[in-house]
């Protein structure tokens, strides 16, 4: 058979890219075919994230996110190291900045106790100045274990390693799967080149990845909304007001983290993401549209469960996506002296977020076995960190 693989990874993102690496490592013989349809790597969620390596002191504990993160931090920091990717453990501060949110302040500690997460400490307001000179709290978290690092080279590293270890592994980009036929034995992946085929699909399909389940007959209790993240960056005057990482006390109602700061590995300090309900998956900018998109988004009964819930949330959402007065208002809870001319606009990325029938957010990762083929069907933040042991997850199940 023309084309055969031993293995076709679909989606050349940082799950699907670990999986891919942690395969040809456990079977070195095999071939893998990594399938993704842009012309480039890591132009979406991947390569538009906040480059934070979490710690894992949010996650309820014994969820796959609390166990992954730590482990996958771990992997991940060892292998920046092998291989010079650009990395940083900068540690982070969690702010809390009114009374009304240390209780939740109290509960992330707990949590980051109960999932053993290296070295917390609370520090007093003076000593959050020490660490972040411009940041007024009245109590917060030092994560020493929380760093940064240059995502996008990850997957780079990713894809030399493993068609490094078997010449017979490659990527092929500008190839998109558009059908899905599995028999028995083997699935045939018809694309937008020619059809490939494999023993085992492993499909790491990000925010298409409801559709490619169907496209394979998954029957779905969820649906993948998109979930925009506008940042905005420090102006290069203003940007010593930051030293590293300071996040907000995140609302428990949402698997957001709130508008925080980020130095970037490659330079420039962040300040965002937001989290609006966006009508284009894969639309970066905050009047993209998708009438597929929307269609589905609104046929789907989930998501006006979703909206009768947090409609007020949203709102506040929307307004402050249109508005930089009200994003650095939101910034000036934690750093007071940060004006409007400090911030100029910057980047956006799409969380795909998985929602259930009820509208709730699907909190945990989500994988599942069909067909004899390997569905990642939920994998928001801290996939990125947890990308290696998600991906030993996957070959453990292969
Ligand atoms: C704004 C933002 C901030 C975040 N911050 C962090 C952070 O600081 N730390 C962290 O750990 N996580 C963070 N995350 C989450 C993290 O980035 C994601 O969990 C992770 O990147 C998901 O990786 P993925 O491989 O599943 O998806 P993606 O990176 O989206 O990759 C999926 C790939 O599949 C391809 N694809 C889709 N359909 C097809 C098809 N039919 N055929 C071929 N290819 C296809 C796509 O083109 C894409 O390249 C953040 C996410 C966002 C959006």
């Amino acid at each position: 058979m023309s084309n055969k693989s031993d293995f076709i990874v679909v989606g050349a993102g940082i799950v699907g890219l670990a999986t891919a690496y942690k395969l040809q490592l456990k079977f070195p013989d095999k071939s893998i075919l990594i399938l993704e349809k842009e012309s480039e790597i890591g132009l979406h969620q991947t390569g538009r994230n906040s480059g934070v390596m979490h710690s894992g002191i949010y996650y309820k504990p014994g969820s796959y996110k609390a166990k992954n993160c730590k482990n996958g931090s771990a992997q991940l920091i060892k292998f920046a190291k092998e291989n010079n990717i650009k990395h940083d453990i900068c540690g982070k501060v969690i702010v809390a900045v009114s009374e009304k949110e240390l209780s939740v302040l109290t509960a992330i500690f707990n949590r980051g106790i109960q999932n053993e997460t290296p070295g917390i400490c609370y520090l007093t307001s003076e000593e959050i100045k020490e660490k972040e000179p411009f940041i007024e709290g009245i109590k917060g978290i030092w994560v020493p274990t929380a760093g940064i690092i240059d995502y996008v080279q990850v997957l780079k590293v990713f894809v030399e390693l493993t068609t490094k270890m078997n010449p017979k592994s490659k990527l092929i980009k500008s190839c998109e799967v558009i059908e899905v036929i599995a028999e028995p034995n083997f699935t045939t992946l018809k694309t937008n080149q020619e059809n490939f085929v494999a023993d085992k699909v492993i499909f790491c399909a990000g925010l298409q990845s409801d559709r490619i389940a169907t496209k394979d007959q998954l029957k779905l209790d969820l649906h993948i909304v998109g979930f925009r993240g506008d940042y905005f960056e420090l102006k290069p005057e203003a940007a010593h007001k930051i030293n590293n990482l300071v996040y907000p006390v995140p609302d428990p109602k949402f698997p957001f983290l709130g508008v925080h700061f980020t130095r970037m590995i490659l330079g420039g300090i962040e300040c965002g993401p937001n989290a609006v309900f966006t009508f284009k998956r894969e639309g970066y900018k905050r009047t993209s549209f998708s009438f597929r998109d929307t269609f589905e988004a609104l046929t789907f009964k989930g998501t006006w469960k979703l909206f009768g819930k947090h409609w007020r949330k949203g709102i506040d959402e929307y307004k402050r996506a249109f508005s930089k007065r009200l994003f650095v208002k939101e910034l000036q809870k934690m750093m007071p002296t940060i004006t409007v001319n400090d911030v100029q606009p910057s980047r956006a990325g799409v969380r795909a977020q998985a929602i259930d029938f009820e509208g709730n957010m699907i909190d945990d990762f989500k994988i599942m076995k069909h067909n004899g083929n390997i569905h990642v069907l939920n994998a928001p933040s801290p996939a990125a960190t947890s990308c290696l042991a998600i991906a030993d997850e996957i070959v453990s199940v292969v």
